[in-house]
């Protein structure tokens, strides 16, 4: 027996993974190591994580700079309570963030990860107009939505095989359709009709993930923004996958006019090197809860809410983010991906290939048969796994969304094995 069956052995005795069914579910592999775009096994293989470890790792595993600064913070204050104390890197993480963002936000609230930033945002929405002796109680969200796992993040996400043993649970959300040329007038006008009832709407900027990369253009975004802002709707925008560069610029907010109210953050944020959640808004937001009446705070945080760790984390990642090669790596990223595009875009078992900044997403023809669907998922998944690539397709879609620093020649090899799956499944 290799180490490798060995600790996947320990394995399946005491663990439940995430989003899997562990009857049948295959041995997981024992990662020992991770450098640059690659993960490394026990028994030496490597992988290139071409979805970015659940699309949190931008920058490349074990990054120095990052691992750096984390260890020098480890021995200075590795936590402290967060509710009548405070720290440098919360600080000025929240100052160099802040003006990062497109318009204008004004305070940084810290969770630990991207559901509580949006069960954050949730509640600051409603609880501002309940501060104000204005209850509104609806809330706006796209049809299909992914906004993470806890309750309320739930509620606002599609209902799903994800929702189902819980969908009688759930909150009301009115679920609208992506907005697109034909419908973007009936929903702008549905907005307005919706004002008085509705307290938030929100969204995934530009791109949809987890419900299989579904894209849509900035200027009926916009639109959708401006008929909220008319009809004294708050706005939230979860770039909790799209920050930080993912969609080609630094948010995807930043391509549009209108700014939302709130922003959520996570996942890149340290650059996938530990977990932190942000919530911003802006003073208008946070003067509604400024207040000698106690019934008014927000009264939410976690434990390890604004980790020092964390935040030190973030901190390297944006000297990273920021400095010039990053953008140079994104904007190169986004020309291999366009040329891989034009391609495979006419291949016989591509239905649509589709692509927002450095996440390409092809959809596989599947015939309408269900039953070939349900296995292709997990076939692709094996093949690219067997030529050491994760991708993680969801359904018949695969998808990259790989850390910036890989290079041309290892997205050549992604492109290939995908080139060659059209061909043999
Ligand atoms: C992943 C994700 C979340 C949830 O974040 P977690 O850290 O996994 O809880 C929320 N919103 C979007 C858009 C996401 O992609």
């Amino acid at each position: 027996m290799s180490s490798q069956t060995n600790l996947a052995a320990r394995d399946r005795k005491v663990i439940w993974h995430p989003y899997t069914q562990m009857k049948d579910a295959l041995p997981h592999i024992p990662i020992v190591r991770g450098e640059g775009v690659h993960v490394f096994d026990e028994d030496g293989k490597k992988y290139i994580d071409a979805v970015s470890s659940w699309w949190v790792n931008i920058h490349g595993h074990s990054h120095p700079h990052i691992a750096k600064k984390v260890s020098e913070q480890l021995s200075i204050l590795e936590h402290v309570i967060f509710a009548g104390f405070t720290h440098e890197p919360a600080v000025l993480l929240a100052e160099r963030l802040l003006p990062l963002l497109p318009g204008k936000q004004d305070k940084v609230f810290y969770t630990d990860n991207g559901s509580t930033a949006v069960e954050v945002a949730l509640k600051m929405c409603l609880q501002y107009w309940n501060n104000q002796d204005k209850p509104k109680t609806k809330i706006l969200a796209f049809k299909n939505a992914y906004h993470g796992d806890t309750f309320g993040a739930m509620s606002v996400s599609g209902r799903s095989i994800f929702t189902d043993a819980f969908n009688s649970m759930l909150f009301d959300v009115e679920f609208i359709d992506l907005p697109n040329a034909e419908n973007i007038s009936r929903l702008t006008s549905h907005i307005s009709y919706l004002s008085s009832e509705v307290a938030c709407f929100i969204f995934e900027p530009l791109i949809l993930g987890s419900a299989g990369m579904l894209m849509y253009e900035a200027k009926y975004l916009d639109q959708l923004l401006e008929a909220c802002k008319n009809a004294e709707i708050l706005t939230i925008a979860d770039e909790v996958m799209t920050g930080f560069g993912r969609t080609g610029t630094y948010f995807a907010c930043e391509k549009l006019q209108n700014q939302p109210d709130i922003f959520c953050l996570s996942k890149g944020l340290t650059g996938g090197t530990m977990p932190l959640g942000v919530t911003t808004c802006t003073n208008k937001i946070f003067e509604a809860f400024f207040s000698d009446d106690k019934v008014k705070t927000l009264y939410h945080g976690h434990s390890f809410t604004a980790n020092p760790l964390s935040c030190v984390a973030s901190l390297a990642s944006l000297d990273i983010l920021l400095a010039p090669e990053t953008l140079q790596n994104i904007k190169r990223i986004e020309a291999k991906h366009a040329d891989f595009r034009n391609q495979i875009a006419h291949h016989k078992k591509v239905k649509t290939v589709r692509q927002t900044g450095t996440i390409i997403a092809i959809e596989w023809e599947t015939g309408n048969k269900t039953s070939y669907l349900s296995n292709l998922r997990n076939t692709l998944y094996q093949y690219f796994l067997d030529k050491g690539i994760i991708l993680r397709p969801l359904g018949n879609i695969v998808y990259i969304l790989p850390p910036y620093i890989i290079s041309d020649a290892e997205l050549d090899y992604i492109y290939d094995a995908i080139k060659l799956a059209l061909e043999e499944v």
